[in-house]
């Protein structure tokens, strides 16, 4: 048994630690091995009232509301480097969690600081305009926040996708509830401890775990919220957008995707090999910006897929404390899932291109899906597969040859999502169209998600969501814009 190094079944309302209204709550597991590994609070819809109404206090009559710009800016900073300096703490408890390797899990409470650092810098330097208008008037914009934000967050990122939603959130003054998903919630309940710790007012986070179709749909059906931010499944975020036009209250929609890299004949396939396969197995493929789609064109398919199999029969698979290249999927019930495509794959005659090996001495309670590389499928009935147009959400890659650039678009495009694509060429106007003609929120040329992004606005178009998180783009949907036009003659 591992120990958690704080009660995680208390939820934060008001700046106070306490059990759920329910009194319940709800067991945690360890996806290496099937242990318990604690419980959470099971929240419910009186949780979420009180704590909309401590987020609602905090800017009404709490110091939160009556903070400066630059003085929201000086905590999100100090949070931030707490965050720095428990990075192996947030590393440990993610293994633990999400049954990351502890690499992942430092690269992503590192981002988290990041995220803080970035927001805590930029929340002094977000500000309106004056405008050009009649004589006699000065017309100006002031940059406001919206108030009250909920953010609902999925458990495959759960630093990250916090960091950036909330970080920005609080950034822009808003006050904010939180509820984590109930598979994965222990850095989210830690970094929550740490905002408290380094100074963050009481009201301004509020953390209320418990499940979706009740802590999250309370919060997404309340009234008194002014904003949604939610991440996660296309059929969750349809359920959020529909309860949250309800009270016409705005919704950011996070969702999924189903990503290519496309390789042509050009590229530098040294430089491009490790983007393609780690883009598809980082977090054993539980990642939304999944590279699960790997377009080659034909002259180098074969090249390509040789190289890329022997990277997949390279790769060691095993619980997350050992630090390996993959850890096991989240739970079992994700574990079927993606088994159910890999039997498909099988048979409709797809073929098993390579496949990593699970390590003989993984624990048998994990949920050990070992990478999977498939090709088979043609140009012409690409767009026909589930394999091809289904969001898997685990370490399986499809390869797809391509004949020509108008060839590679229409299979790049020509699916329901549109999230991220990666695009391999020397050739600059190919770059540059390629970069325009792709139906996505993002593009990264001779690259694939540089850098984390902190900087870079992120998010989808199609069914892959709508709005924009990350970089200074964050803070604008964050906030609301007022205009004012003075007449002083
Ligand atoms: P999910 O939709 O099942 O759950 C996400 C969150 O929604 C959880 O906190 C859950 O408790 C909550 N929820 C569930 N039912 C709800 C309801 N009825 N009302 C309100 N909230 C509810 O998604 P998941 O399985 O946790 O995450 C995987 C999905 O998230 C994938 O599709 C992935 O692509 C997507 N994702 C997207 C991004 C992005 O930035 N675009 C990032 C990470 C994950």
């Amino acid at each position: 048994m591992h120990t958690i190094p704080f009660d995680a079944s208390q939820i934060l309302i008001d700046g106070q630690w306490r059990s759920a209204d329910s009194g319940q709550s709800l067991p945690l597991h360890n996806p290496s091995d099937g242990t318990l590994l604690t419980h959470i609070g099971r929240g419910n819809g009186a949780d979420i009232n009180a704590a909309v109404a401590a987020a609602r206090a905090a800017l009404d009559v709490g110091a939160w509301g009556r903070m400066t710009a630059t003085e929201r800016g000086r905590v999100l900073s100090a949070i931030g480097r707490k965050v720095l300096d428990n990075v192996e703490m947030l590393a440990h408890l993610e293994a633990l969690d999400v049954g990351k390797p502890l690499k992942q899990g430092r690269a992503d409470a590192i981002a988290l600081a990041r995220y803080l650092e970035f927001y805590g810098g930029a929340a002094d330097k977000v500000h309106g305009e004056t405008l050009p208008f009649l004589a006699g008037y000065t017309a100006l914009t002031l940059r406001e926040p919206l108030g009250v934000t909920g953010h609902i967050v999925p458990w495959n990122y759960p630093m990250q996708i916090v960091g950036r939603s909330v970080g920005a959130a609080l950034a822009m003054g808003n006050a904010c509830v939180l509820k984590p998903a109930e598979e994965a919630c222990l850095t989210v309940l830690a970094f929550a401890r740490m905002a408290m710790e380094a100074g963050l007012p009481p009201g301004a986070l509020n953390v209320v775990t418990g499940l979706g179709d009740e802590a999250g749909a309370a919060l997404s059906a309340h009234a008194g919220i002014d904003h949604i931010s939610f991440t996660g499944s296309v059929a969750t975020g349809a359920l959020v957008q529909a309860a949250a036009a309800k009270n016409t209250v705005p919704v950011t929609l996070e969702l999924g995707g189903k990503s290519p890299q496309l390789v042509f004949a050009d590229a530098d396939l040294d430089a491009a090999l490790p983007f393609l396969v780690n883009a598809g197995i980082q977090n054993a493929g539980q990642t939304c910006s999944a590279a699960s789609r790997i377009l080659v064109e034909r002259s180098v398919f074969d090249d390509v897929l040789a190289r890329m199999a022997a990277r997949y029969r390279a790769l060691r698979v095993g619980p997350a404390l050992s630090d390996l290249d993959v850890g096991p999927l989240i739970s079992k019930r994700q574990f079927d899932i993606v088994s159910r495509y890999l039997n498909l794959a099988t048979q409709d005659g797809l073929r098993i291109a390579a496949q990593a090996e699970v390590m003989s001495d993984a624990p048998s309670g994990g949920h050990y899906l070992p990478p999977t590389l498939v090709s088979g499928l043609g140009a012409d009935n690409a767009a026909d597969h589930a394999l091809a147009q289904e969001e898997i959400f685990g370490p399986v890659q499809l390869v797809l040859p391509f004949d020509s650039d108008a060839d590679a678009l229409r299979i790049a495009n020509g699916t329901p999502f549109g999230l991220v694509a990666g695009v391999w060429t020397r050739d600059g106007g190919r770059q540059m169209r390629m970069a325009r003609a792709l139906k996505c929120g993002q593009v990264f040329i001779n690259n694939y998600g540089a850098g984390g992004g902190v900087e870079l606005p992120f998010g989808g178009v199609k069914r892959s969501g709508h709005g924009r998180e990350k970089g200074f783009e964050a803070l604008y949907g964050f906030s609301s814009l007022k205009t004012v036009a003075i007449h002083h003659g």
